[in-house]
């Protein structure tokens, strides 16, 4: 498998060259700009280093320029001086020049850019952390010492009408070059506060998303990692089921001749044995005979989990189903001296089931029983008549209950018991013969009929295992569902 190259994550924001947008809250600027321009009567303009407009404030000079901007001439020039002062250089170069202030005043770059039409404008550069994120324009303004309009108007924009030109003039801000400076200054120093805010706020944010998302891709990566792994388990999983099922196969052929060449030896069809060959036969046949039932056990679960197993629903009748599970283990109850008792309800008990699947969930639980409970006990099995069950949910169902006085099962086990393979005494030297998988198969057959297992036990005192049926179960859909690995009985709700 080739480990795909992890993206490369992208640049930080501590690397990143920041532009004013990202520092200033655009909105508080504004107000800001706003509050500066009405309490001064000056025009504000602020634009960031690529030339978008972040605030443009205008006070009192529509008229005038719109004036101006009507003679053709006018129209070039006015053009010619906004792109001069939005684009220019800020620096006292292409007709600006340092501002007429008091000496000492820290001008911070700031420069004046004249206007043909005798109007000024004032152009600062916004510096942070030795870059330039911006410009601030204040303007126009008319410079106090202006007197009547000037000559380069005068001279582009022939057939003015100067009484109304002068209306217009009058409307704008009158001030000393200095004075909108100082204001302009003011400006700047504030503008330098909100910045250096700004820049606190977007920083953390930026460097808690990043945070965020460098932790989200670890665990992109981790789930990742996890998913190709689960596969692999399920993969591996699935080979060890089909594993088990041809060896089982493969053995149960050779092991039927076993048992059936046995048969025919102890029955004497050869030929007479005598007392010990007998005796010796029949232990080949006894012992052939678990091996057996244990690959069978192998068969089935290894089917369980391949989801190879269909269930088929018929009527049945439950009681006949217990009689005949009841006959096949009462060899053994009886070599053990035990005590069988059943109860059966007086009325049939019929329902939907699979009746080979049934049986074997008695089987299972009835050998549990005998196996697991030493001699002199006692083994009961009773089965209930239909009637409503809390456990499915109000459904008319029967319970199969199986009891013993056997050697019990300890309380942190009792979940654990239903789980392939698991074994209460898993040493080496124990006293019982299975393989630890006749309770998977109980539980899988049970859900598969939506049915429902528990087991409740006291260790010393014996184990009482209950199955509750309902009488019609919903047809079965597709196969039955493979054990789950956390053992726990549940209703099963998925047909
Ligand atoms: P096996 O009986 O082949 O070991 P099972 O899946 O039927 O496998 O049972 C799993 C384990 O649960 C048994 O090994 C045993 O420890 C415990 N167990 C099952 N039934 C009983 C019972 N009636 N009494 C005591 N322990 C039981």
């Amino acid at each position: 498998m080739s480990a795909e190259a992890p993206p490369r994550p992208p640049e930080s924001v501590l690397q990143r060259r920041l532009a004013l947008s990202d520092l200033l809250d655009l909105q508080t600027f504004g107000e800001l700009a706003k509050g500066f321009a009405e309490l001064y009567k000056v025009g504000v303009k602020v634009f960031d280093e690529k030339g978008n407009r972040l605030a443009d404030i205008k006070v009192g000079n529509g008229d005038f320029c719109g004036y101006v901007f009507s003679f053709a001439e006018g129209r070039r020039c006015c053009t010619a001086t906004v792109a001069r002062v939005k684009e220019g250089p800020v620096g006292p170069v292409q007709n600006a020049r340092a501002p007429q202030v008091p000496p000492g005043l820290p001008l911070r770059g700031m420069v004046t850019v004249p206007c043909f039409t005798g109007l000024r404008y004032l152009v600062l550069p916004i510096l942070w952390e030795g870059d330039t994120l911006g410009r601030v324009v204040f303007g126009p303004f008319t410079p106090e010492e202006m007197g009547d309009l000037p000559p380069s108007l005068t001279d582009l924009t022939p057939g003015i009408d100067i009484a109304l030109a002068q209306g217009h003039l009058a409307k704008i801000r009158r001030a000393p070059e200095q004075t909108v400076a100082k204001v302009m200054l003011h400006f700047a120093q504030l503008l330098e506060a909100l910045v250096a805010a700004g820049q606190k706020t977007y920083l953390t944010s930026q460097v808690h998303i990043e945070a965020t998302l460098e932790s989200n891709r670890d665990l992109e990566a981790q789930n990742r990692k996890l998913e190709a792994l689960n596969i692999r388990l399920k993969e591996m999983d699935r080979l060890k089921s089909s594993f088990l099922a041809t060896v089982s196969h493969e053995l149960r052929t050779p092991l039927t001749s076993i048992i059936g060449y046995s048969e025919m030896l102890s029955e004497g069809l050869v030929g007479p044995l005598n007392p010990e060959q007998t005796d010796y036969v029949r232990t080949i046949m006894d012992k052939g005979d678990t091996l057996l039932k244990l690959i069978s056990s192998i068969l089935d679960i290894s089917q369980i989990e391949a989801g190879k197993v269909r269930l088929t629903f018929d009527g049945v009748l439950v009681s006949d189903v217990v009689t005949s599970a009841l006959s096949s283990i009462k060899p053994q109850a009886q070599k053990k001296g035990l005590m069988v008792d059943t109860k059966l309800p007086p009325r049939a008990v019929e329902a939907r089931a699979d009746r080979e699947k049934l049986r074997q969930v008695v089987v299972n639980l009835l050998s549990n029983a005998v196996k697991f409970t030493p001699k002199g006990g006692w083994v009961q099995v009773v089965l209930t008549d239909l009637q409503p069950q809390l456990e499915l949910g109000g459904a008319s169902g029967y319970r199969i209950v199986v009891q013993d006085s056997g050697v019990g099962i300890p309380a942190d086990q009792q979940d654990k018991v239903f789980q392939s393979f698991y074994q209460v005494d898993n040493s080496s030297t124990r006293e019982f013969g299975g393989a630890g998988l006749g309770l998977a198969i109980v539980k899988s057959y049970v859900e598969g009929h939506s049915g429902v297992v528990r087991v409740t036990s006291e260790v010393g005192r014996g184990s009482r295992f209950e199955v509750v049926l309902p009488a019609k179960p919903p047809a079965p859909g597709s196969v039955i569902p493979p054990p789950a690995s956390d053992g726990g009985a549940q209703v099963q709700d998925r047909f």
